[in-house]
């Protein structure tokens, strides 16, 4: 079993001498492929500056698990101001798959073309056919849940590993209502288990018991976060995970970066390695490239930041939904994967919700307050959401600056400067209106829009070129010897997809290319 151990960190540093890799951060990216480089025989270590946070310390209670957000302070700047906190990122063990939804969708081929293909945004420096096996890889590793034929995207080397989860209440209005108009849906994807798996390093992950606490934490293993699943299976097979760990610079000497300075339990300590492997996510990593002018001869370096259109559209229906029940992303659509006038285009997904996350939302997007809100909850059984997930193209007005603002440790508070194109904005006026004909035909009344951007992408990217990009196709700094970047800040663009298995595909196809750097000199097994 995984240590089971969540809050204050006191534990000693183990021996960490003669590192081959150091991977810093615990999320998406650095998971799989610290599994992997453990698994080649080589050592490993990651610094995660979050706890852990094991299922059995995994609280039915959205309140008390706000643990598992990045909460530090970030600015948000820009026509569109993201977000952040719970919206944000994650911090622990797991990263951001700790509090993820878990839809799981594959990129199509032409999310890899769309300049390509339309004239605009930027293709990436990698095809479909190159992720495909990796796609296949983490799906059934991790174990996600899905139909035996799904409709939309590339060729499959075969189905899902496992069935689809049942569909929640607002999936099956949903269903309903796209078959009126003409619209497929499917059972979606999702990274959480519709029957047991054994996962070395963790033990026997039950299938999901239909909770619906997803994005607070999963109390049994049944979602695939990377704690139980690739970092259960890098910690068997010999990497060490130092938690509460918080990097503040990366070491380097003659240009080359050799480890990194991180503060654990309120002292400042150093681990030097023969890689480091930068994977923070889309905020943080660019954050600690600036603060010390790395990799950043292309001026790339916080560039291109991107988040998804992420319009909801909520109303009330007369049936008992209970939206806290089951796998909130139970039903989709990619039919609306290209749409007329628009660059690129969205997926439709059923929405299940928690009681405070609806009534935050609530109160925010339609400012209703008191007495009002208090009585609008009391309809919480009837609340059906659906939502889509829309490409966004990059552009150089939505950046990632270091502002003038310390942080409790000193330094530069993180600025974002984020606001939608022109094609986003048709985008989401498309899929806006779309909703609210699908949950007109529903028979839902009181229907509230509310308009989003979600997940933080881009700030690094990934490209052929060393003076447009940061990194090439495969996670190198282009012009710094011994970093290597894996997060979502190498995506050159948002794809029409959610990113985290893409994420984790990316993750291996990465250890990969640094494998193959670093045999036969180092690599014992
Ligand atoms: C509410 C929410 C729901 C989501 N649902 C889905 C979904 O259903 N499907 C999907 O595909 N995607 C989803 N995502 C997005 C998905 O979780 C991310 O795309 C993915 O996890 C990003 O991977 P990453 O490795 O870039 O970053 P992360 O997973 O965020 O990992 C970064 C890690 O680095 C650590 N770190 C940061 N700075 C430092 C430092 N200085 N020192 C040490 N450690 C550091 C962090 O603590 C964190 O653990 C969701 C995101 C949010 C916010
Ligand atoms: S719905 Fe399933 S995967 Fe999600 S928290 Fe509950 S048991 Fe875990």
């Amino acid at each position: 079993m995984a240590p089971e151990r969540t809050g204050p960190v006191n534990a000693a540093l183990p021996d960490l001498r003669d590192l081959d890799v150091l991977v810093i951060g615990t999320g998406a990216g650095g998971a799989p492929l610290l599994a992997r480089l453990a698994s080649a025989g080589l050592r490993v270590a990651a610094l995660e500056a979050g706890v852990r946070h094991p299922p059995s310390g995994i609280a039915t209670d959205e309140v008390a698990q706000a643990g598992l957000f990045w909460m530090d302070e970030r600015l948000s700047a820009g026509g569109d101001p993201v977000g952040f906190g719970r919206n944000n990122s994650g911090r622990g063990v797991g990263g951001s798959t700790l509090h993820y939804t878990a839809y799981t969708p594959r990129a199509h081929p032409d999310d890899f073309t769309l300049h390509s293909d339309t004239g605009q945004g930027v293709d990436w420096p990698l095809t479909y056919a190159d992720l495909a096996p990796y796609y296949d890889e983490v799906e059934t590793f991790i174990g996600v849940s899905g139909p035996a034929e799904y409709p939309w995207g590339g060729e499959r080397s075969g189905p899902y590993p496992h069935p689809p989860l049942p569909v929640n209440g607002a999936g099956l209005l949903m269903e309903r209502a796209c078959a009126e108009v003409g619209i497929r849906t499917s059972p979606a994807a999702n990274a959480a288990l519709s029957r047991p798996q054994e996962q070395e390093g963790f033990g026997l992950r039950p299938a999901c018991s239909n909770r619906g606490f997803c994005q607070a934490g999963c109390s049994t293993g049944a979602k695939a976060s990377l704690d139980v699943t690739f970092l259960a299976l890098a910690e068997a097979r010999g990497a060490v995970i130092v938690d509460g760990a918080q990097v503040v610079a990366l070491l380097t000497e003659g240009g080359r970066v050799t480890g990194a300075r991180f503060v654990r339990g309120g002292r400042e300590e150093t681990l030097h390695a023969g890689t480091v492997v930068l994977a923070a996510g889309a905020v943080e990593t660019p954050r600690l490239l600036l603060m010390q002018g790395l990799a950043n001869s292309s001026g790339q370096v916080g560039r291109n930041f991107m988040a998804h259109v992420g319009v909801q559209v909520w109303g009330l229906v007369d049936e008992d939904l209970r939206p806290y029940r089951g796998i909130p992303g139970g039903l989709i659509s990619e039919d609306t994967h290209r749409i007329p006038g628009v660059i690129g285009g969205y997926l439709l997904q059923s929405l299940g919700v928690m009681p405070v996350t609806y009534a935050t939302q609530f109160a925010r997007g339609t400012g209703t307050w008191g007495a009002a809100l208090t009585e609008h909850l009391r309809q919480y059984r009837h609340v059906a959401g659906i939502n889509v997930l829309g490409d966004c193209l990059p552009y150089g007005h939505n950046y990632l600056e270091l502002s003038a603002e310390p942080d409790a440790r000193g330094l530069p508070k993180p600025r974002v400067h984020f606001t939608f194109g022109e094609n986003e904005r048709r985008m989401a006026a498309h899929a806006e209106t779309l909703m609210r004909d699908l949950w007109a035909r529903a028979g839902a009344r009181d229907v509230w829009a509310l308009p989003r951007a979600a997940h933080t992408l881009g700030t690094a990217r990934m490209g052929h070129d060393p003076r447009g990009s940061v990194v090439d196709p495969w996670g190198r700094a282009h012009d710094t010897p011994g970093l290597w970047i894996c997060d979502n800040s190498t995506f050159p663009s948002a794809l029409a997809v959610n990113p985290a298995l893409t994420q984790m595909a990316l993750s291996l196809r990465t250890a990969d290319a640094l494998l193959s750097d670093l045999r036969p000199q180092q690599v014992t097994a």
